[in-house]
């Protein structure tokens, strides 16, 4: 089994990550124009601006949508021990989308679209993920 691929860490991801690992949600809120945004990036993605801050989300969200893989493709070999899994895009109480995986269920059958989840990293090689167990 090759590796299993991690996130980069870049400079304007860093305390999202460092956040995860201390059992924290943090998602990014503008200064100026008071939106929240999530994936992390180096500017705001409604008004440009370039003075972003840190809150921590409240961990709760509903599945928006989601994906069971059930084979492996190209280079995701690593993977192939843990399908199927639920690879799902929650919506958070704050109003971002999050991909994330979501555990908790019996059987990747039984996830639905609308179900409330909650935030809960998890440990994958002594990297922190931020994943989502059933509610
Ligand atoms: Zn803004």
């Amino acid at each position: 089994m090759s590796a299993r691929p991690l996130p980069r860490v870049q400079e304007y991801t860093k305390a999202f990550w460092e956040g995860v690992k201390s059992g924290k949600l943090l998602i990014q809120r503008c200064r100026s124009c008071g939106s929240y945004q999530h994936y992390p990036r180096p500017g705001c993605a409604s008004c440009g601006s370039r003075d972003l801050g840190w809150v921590e989300s409240s961990g709760r969200g509903r599945i928006y949508s989601l994906t069971v893989p059930r084979v492996v493709i190209g280079d995701q070999k690593a993977f192939e021990a843990e399908i199927p899994y639920v690879l799902a895009m929650v919506d958070l109480e704050e109003g971002v989308r999050i991909l994330a995986r979501v555990t908790g269920y019996s059987r990747p059958e039984e996830v639905s679209i609308g179900d409330q989840v909650v935030f809960e990293p998890v440990d994958v090689g002594g990297f922190h993920l931020p994943y989502f167990k059933k509610a």
